[in-house]
């Protein structure tokens, strides 16, 4: 491995079962090009991927390797739609630009299984659905208004009764729900590493082990200064979302500042047996309900639940999960019994107060976004191609990108700390029914 970092990754299920990639040297030296990416997870490698299939030169920095972040640990649920605000709501927000951002938000999936189609990634994409099952009967206006709202914009959604959810998951607990058959699933780092693949057989020069530590404006374009080396670009996307600030805190510590990052955890069952799978989740969806302290959960290729919980303290966070999603579990599905898991990770999910991601331009020729709030699989693969788009001189009045100036949390480091508390806020919502 002379060099080549060392990766740092995470016990998890995916790197476990995921074929390697082949690693990409540091850099080195000082390079000129036409567009520098930062950070290789599903934005910075779909922005790189569309950026180099317009035949523009790409140099794309990772500190440590494709999928090292969010992108390679997430639960891999292929969501066309935010945690919320809801389309009204953004359109209402954002004119024009917002309603862009809802109609990409809406094909935001598709975009996802097509892209794997068309570069020919290995992904283990199942295009099966998602549901979101309500779990008070109040909550079912939620699903009505989700229903309503996207349907008026032609996405594929159903509303779903009380027997139906039962049918679909197995599980006596939900109330009711609603579908969008153009989600899914896939194996997030298979994707991240498929498209890191592909970006660099369309030409991506990619640099793992390589942390940009400052970046800004020179004449001609942009400098990304790295411990061995610098690159200088015409243009340049910052993709490195709740990870901004973890390898070099003066990268760009406004929008760092942007986001909460917050830990969610992730653990992967045993094999379910074919007979238990026959009922539980039979269609193979992706399931993710209306609780705060979220339920979720979906099988990868090797009919193993993929699914997780959140804490307030960390400290002993594999032992404590391990318990309290295995008595979860047993409890919604009761076909399933009480499961054990061979692996237990997590990452961080950038957090924004009011759970609209932040998009910007950094200056001439720059883009950046932050703020998934949980729900960027689809939307990241998707905002690359727009970035990727901007970034090659379409106006950006053609392009979904409701663009906002960085505003930093105020007393950040303390709201970091404390996030986690937020958890028993939304417990206690939770517990209680909708007005
Ligand atoms: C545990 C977890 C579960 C989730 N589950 C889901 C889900 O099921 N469905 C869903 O829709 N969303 C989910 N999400 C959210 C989703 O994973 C993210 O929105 C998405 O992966 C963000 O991709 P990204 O490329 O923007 O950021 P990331 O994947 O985090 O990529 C950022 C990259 O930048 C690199 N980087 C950071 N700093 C530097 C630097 N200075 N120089 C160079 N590189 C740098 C990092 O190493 C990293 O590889 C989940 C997130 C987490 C953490």
């Amino acid at each position: 491995m002379t060099g080549q970092t060392r990766v740092d990754w995470p016990d998890s299920h995916w790197v476990a079962c995921t074929p390697a990639l082949e690693a990409a040297p540091p850099l080195t030296d000082a390079i000129e090009t036409d567009a520098v990416v930062i950070g290789a997870g599903f934005t910075g490698l779909s922005t790189a991927w569309h950026l180099a299939r317009a035949g523009v030169r790409t140099v794309l920095l990772e500190a440590q390797a494709p999928g090292w972040g969010a992108s390679g640990r997430n639960n891999g649920q292929v969501i066309p739609t935010l945690t919320r605000p809801d389309p009204d709501d953004i359109e209402h927000r954002h004119g024009e630009a917002g309603a862009r951002f809802v109609t990409l938000l809406r094909d935001s999936a598709q975009m996802l299984f097509d892209l794997v189609g068309e570069a020919g990634l290995e992904a283990e994409a199942e295009q099966t659905g998602w549901i979101q099952p309500v779990h008070t009967p109040g909550r079912m206006k939620i699903a009505e208004r989700r229903v309503e709202q996207w349907g008026r914009r032609g996405a594929p959604v159903e509303l779903l009764d009380a027997a139906t959810v039962r049918t679909m998951t197995g599980s006596p607990v939900w109330h009711g729900g609603f579908t969008n058959r153009s989600g899914g699933h896939v194996n997030p780092l298979a994707l991240a590493r498929s498209l890191a693949a592909a970006a660099r057989r369309e030409g991506v020069q990619r640099f793992d082990g390589t942390p940009a530590l400052s970046m800004g404006p020179r004449p001609g374009g942009w400098e990304v200064l790295t411990p061995m080396g610098r690159v200088h670009a015409h243009r340049l996307m910052l993709a490195t979302h709740s990870y901004t600030d973890t390898f070099s805190s003066r990268l760009a510590p406004e929008i760092a500042r942007e986001v909460v990052p917050v830990l969610s955890w992730q653990m992967a069952t045993g094999v379910v047996p074919e007979a238990v799978r026959q009922r539980v989740i039979p269609g193979r969806q992706a399931v993710s309900d209306t609780h705060g302290d979220l339920y979720f959960m979906r099988y990868d290729a090797r009919h193993r639940l993929v699914t997780g919980g959140a804490l307030v303290v960390p400290a002993a966070g594999a032992a404590r999960l391990r318990r309290r999603i295995g008595e979860r579990l047993a409890r919604v599905f009761p076909d399933l019994g009480r499961p054990t898991f061979d692996h237990v990770w997590n990452g961080y999910i950038g957090m924004t107060t009011d759970f609209m991601p932040r998009l910007h331009r950094l200056g001439e020729g720059a883009f950046a976004w932050v703020g998934c709030n949980g729900r960027g699989v689809a939307l990241s693969i998707a905002l690359g191609r727009e970035f990727a788009r901007a970034l090659t001189g379409r106006p950006i009045d053609d392009l979904a990108l409701p663009l906002t100036e960085p505003r930093p949390l105020p007393a950040h480091p303390v709201l970091r700390r404390v996030a986690p508390v937020r958890l028993l806020h939304f417990r206690a919502l939770d517990n209680r029914e909708l007005p």
